[in-house]
């Protein structure tokens, strides 16, 4: 079967055209396959963030190819590529992304909206996943209103609502008490087990970090080590 991620010789060179260019990702091969848990690790500016924004088409390569669930990323127009985004990909970020104005029922099922589903189609994912996060109390509930770990726990439920393939978090914890992040892993581990979903997910935490069945730490935008877990 062919791989669900596949990236060969990723490059991304910022500023590519004056003195201060900067190489943040150096020829990145990788492959990833559907269902895998992994965590992206290495010191700051080692291009964990670059890379997340690259896979999740929010940012271009320099060079090199990416190809998602059979698809060459390479050549889609804007459009298709936020098509591509809404329908199969969810984003998780560190400063939480919630939208002030809605409330916690509303962030979750706007992706949902978005695609056409029915109010009874939406109102029931809320629900199931509500239960399973934790936050059927704090539905009406506006971000403003909620701690730093239940805002986390409603972006959770906001990215994983529409049934992306894949789910992108850039050091979902780093905002977090060390239970609240590792409470909120062990929310996304049960998300990738239950509805198989991959996930990709960076981190600079040790606790964090052992959760991710597989490894990858980034060293200078190259791949370093590349471990799986048992
Ligand atoms: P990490 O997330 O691991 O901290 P980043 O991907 O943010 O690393 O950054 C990798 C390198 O690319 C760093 O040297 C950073 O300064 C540089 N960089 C990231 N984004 C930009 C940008 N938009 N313009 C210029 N340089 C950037
Ligand atoms: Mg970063």
């Amino acid at each position: 079967m062919a791989d669900f991620l596949s990236l060969q010789q990723v490059s991304k060179v910022f500023h590519a055209d004056t003195a201060q260019q900067v190489r943040a990702l150096d020829q990145i091969s990788l492959t990833l396959q559907r269902g895998e848990f992994t965590v992206l690790s290495g010191p700051s500016g080692s291009g964990k963030t670059t890379l997340l924004n690259i896979i999740g088409t929010l940012d271009e390569p320099s060079s090199g190819t990416i190809s998602l669930d059979g698809q060459l990323l390479e050549g889609l127009s804007q459009a298709r590529l936020a098509a591509l985004r809404r329908d199969h990909i969810g984003f998780i970020f560190q400063a939480y992304n919630l939208i002030e104005v809605l409330t916690a029922r509303e962030n979750i099922r706007y992706v949902m909206e978005l695609q056409g589903q029915t109010g009874n189609q939406c109102e029931t994912r809320v629900q199931q996943l509500a239960s399973q996060l934790h936050i059927s109390e704090l539905l009406d509930k506006l971000p403003s209103q909620l701690s730093g770990g239940q805002q986390q726990r409603v972006a959770v439920a906001r990215a994983v609502a529409a049934r992306p393939k894949l789910i992108l978090a850039d050091e979902p914890t780093a905002n977090l008490d060390s239970a609240n992040g590792l409470a909120l892993m062990e929310m996304m581990e049960q998300l990738n087990e239950q509805e198989g979903i991959t996930i990709i997910f960076s981190s600079h935490d040790p606790l964090v970090i052992s959760k991710a069945r597989r490894s990858l730490i980034l060293k200078d935008g190259r791949v370093d080590s590349d471990v799986q877990c048992a």
